[in-house]
């Protein structure tokens, strides 16, 4: 086992993840999702995905401590 020395780098392989390649919707990037494409679905690359994700899933007024 090659664990330690501080690489951590797909340490996580379960299962082989498969990649569709795909546009992104956005920015009409290539790019490869971990799930297949549904034709008339937006596709977004990682970044795009990041920046259409809700980041505070619009309930900011629920954030009163
Ligand atoms: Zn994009």
């Amino acid at each position: 086992m090659a664990y330690g020395g501080g690489y951590r780098g797909d340490g996580d392989r379960r299962e082989p993840r498969e990649f569709f390649k795909a546009t992104c919707s956005d920015c009409g990037k290539e790019c490869e999702v971990p799930f297949k494409p549904t034709e008339g679905r937006p596709v977004y690359c990682r970044d795009c995905f990041r920046k259409h994700q809700p980041a505070d899933g619009g309930r900011r007024d629920r954030s009163r401590f």
